[in-house]
Parts: C-alpha cells; structure tokens; sequence
C-alpha cells in the first residue's frame, strides 16, 4: 500500500498532530510492501515541509498564494490530485477541525472508504485495514474492516499515536504545482483568532478542565494557573460554556472537542456523559469535586472530594515547587 499523510500547518508550523500521524502510518506500512509519504497544502510551507522531512518521510509540498487563506474546496481539490498524483491507497488526516473538515470531501471525491475518530488500527492484511472508532457516546467501540478493493481515507484521534521522532536519514521535498482552480463558492473573510496563547486545546498533552462550579469567568484564573504550571490548556464543562465562563472553543465533551491528552483535570464538573465523551480516553484522569457520589469519580483514576477554591490554588502552588526544585 502506498501511505499519504497529510500534514497540517497552522501560522506556518507544522502541528505536533501530524507526526502522530506519520506514527500511524508507520504501523500500517510495517511489514508490508508499503511504502509512507507526506504531503503539506498551502502558502509559505519551506518549514514545515522541511520539519516533516526530517523525520525521514519525502514530502509532497502544494505551496501556492492561493492557499493563503483556507477553503474546504481549494484544499479538497489540491488535496486529491495529490492522492491521485501517486494513487496512494490510504490517507491519513488527524481528527482535528481541519481532517474533520477535508477527510469526508476528499474520501467523496475519491470514492474512497472513510473512518473518521478512529483510535485503533488493529490490522492491515493484505490492502483491507481494521479500525476501531468509538461510538454511541464512548460506549461501544466497534471495529471497521475497510475492504481492500477501495482507496482508504483515515482521521486519527490526536494523542492516540506518540509522534514520530526526527531519525537521521531526511525525506526528500518535492514541489508539485498546484494552485486553486475553480471558483470556491465559500470564501473565509476573516479569521478571528481565539487563542489564549497556550498550547491548542485538542493539541495539549495536560488539560484543566473547570465546571458550572467556577462560578463566573474570573474564576477560571484558577485553571489558567495551573495550566500554565503544567504547559496544558483550559476546557470547560458545557454548562460553564452556556454560562458565559468560558468560550464554546474550549468545551470539551459531546458537542464540543474531544481531548485525549496525558492528564485531565476535572474541576467541578459532575460527569455527564456527554462530557465523559470528550476526555474518556484520556491516559490520567484527576476529578475534584466537592461531592463523594459524583459519577466524574466513576472514571477517574484520582479523585480528591473538596472544595476546588481550596484544593486548586494548593495543587498549583505543589507544581510550581516540584518544577523549581
Ligand atoms: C445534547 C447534549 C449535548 C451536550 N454536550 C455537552 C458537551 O459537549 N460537554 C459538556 O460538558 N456537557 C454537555 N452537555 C451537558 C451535560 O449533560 C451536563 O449538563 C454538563 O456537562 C454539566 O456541566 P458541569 O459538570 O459543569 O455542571 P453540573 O452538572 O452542575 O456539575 C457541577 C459539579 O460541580 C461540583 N461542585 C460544585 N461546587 C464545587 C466546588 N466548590 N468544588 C468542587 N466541586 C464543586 C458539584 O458537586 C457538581 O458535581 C450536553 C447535554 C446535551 C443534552
């Protein structure tokens, strides 16, 4: 099989996610005739693609002004002729907003097979792969064989795969020319940026996630705090987003991201399954919450019942010391 990670590149720097990916592709490729290539979409890339080559995979490159400003269709189109280019049998997007947002029109475009959020891949036999992707809320995880006979389009759970390491043999960067060519019927105006200056949510290896209990959005200085200590970034219970405490881009949960970072926080937040579906996988959960029967304590591998005015300010104040000493 011939493997196509696609890279993402955001204010000019490759996301850390897509060398998880490259991990992910790695596997499939092991042991097989297969070979792994990379590829970047957009204007200014010389870094990024020089990044992704230094962690030995050659690297496809569409570098073009008109992908300055992102369009679902101009990537779209760029994005298949670039599968085509070299008929690669499977690519790999993370399951961030920009794989959530390419992989199903570039699967429709190629007729491929799609599995979306899939945070297993168990085996590739042959050209067929099985994948496991959560469903009904985390609930059940059932296993897809994506059949041999079509082309595979993949999004990968971010934190699901550790991210490559740089190794001593380069990949090769090659140019393709590409620009957009057909008229994009949604035109992005303006990108109105909501970042904290911390690391992305869906990126971050450490989250401090605050609950309804936060109380008011000066409040969440607390989590700021101990986020910063920990290098995460902040998520927020939905009933915390709803009430004003924090922006709908830090919700984690259902209808907001899904996390899956090395260490969860959960702040004051109850447990409801629609929030347990964003931060379940994570590898160590840590719930503070007043009350001994919150179910957040059902799937939590520390749990601290107390006030989280109290224990907070004192966790963060632990951090800090264990770091300066
Ligand atoms: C269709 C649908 C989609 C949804 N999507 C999401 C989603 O994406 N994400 C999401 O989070 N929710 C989602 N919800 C809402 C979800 O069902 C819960 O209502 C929500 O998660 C509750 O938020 P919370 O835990 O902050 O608040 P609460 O349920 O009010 O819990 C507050 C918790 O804080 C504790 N507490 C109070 N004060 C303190 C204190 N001082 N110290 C320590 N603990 C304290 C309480 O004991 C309690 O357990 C969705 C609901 C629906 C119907």
């Amino acid at each position: 099989m011939n493997i196509l990670v696609v890279g993402e590149v955001k204010n000019g720097e490759l996301r850390h996610t897509s060398l998880e990916i490259l991990t992910a592709a790695r596997s499939i490729a092991e042991g097989g005739d297969n070979t792994v290539a990379a590829c970047v979409v957009g204007s200014g890339l010389d870094g990024a693609a020089g990044e992704l080559a230094a962690h030995g995979v050659d690297v496809l490159v569409a570098d073009d002004a008109s992908y300055e400003t992102y369009s679902s269709e101009g990537y779209t189109e760029a994005l298949v002729k670039l599968a085509q280019s070299k008929s690669f049998d499977v690519v790999l997007f993370a399951d961030t907003s920009f794989g959530k947002d390419l992989a199903p029109a570039v699967a429709t475009q190629l007729e491929a097979a799609l599995a979306t959020d899939v945070v297993q891949i168990k085996t590739a036999e042959g050209s067929a792969l099985h994948v496991v992707h959560p469903m009904y809320s985390g609930k059940v995880n059932a296993e897809f064989e994506m059949s041999a006979d079509r082309t595979k389009v993949l999004t990968v759970r971010p934190h699901t795969f550790a991210a490559a390491t740089k190794n001593g043999s380069g990949g090769n960067v090659e140019k393709v020319a590409s620009s957009v060519e057909k008229a994009i019927r949604a035109v992005v105006k303006e990108v109105v940026s909501t970042s904290t200056g911390m690391v992305e949510l869906t990126d971050a290896d450490v989250v401090v996630s605050g609950g309804r209990s936060l109380k008011s959005e000066d409040n969440f200085k607390l989590m700021y705090d101990l986020a910063e200590v920990l290098g995460g970034a902040v998520g927020a219970s939905r009933a915390a987003v709803d009430a004003g405490y924090q922006p709908h881009s830090s919700q984690v949960g259902q209808t907001g991201k899904v996390v899956n970072p090395s260490l969860y926080f959960a702040c004051g937040i109850s447990g409801a399954i629609q929030h347990l579906v964003g931060m379940r996988t994570a590898k160590v959960i840590v719930a503070i919450n007043k009350d001994a029967n919150a179910p957040i304590f059902q799937n939590a591998d520390y749990g601290i019942v107390g006030d989280l005015f109290e224990v907070v300010p004192i966790l963060t104040e632990e951090c800090k010391a264990l770091k300066q000493g």
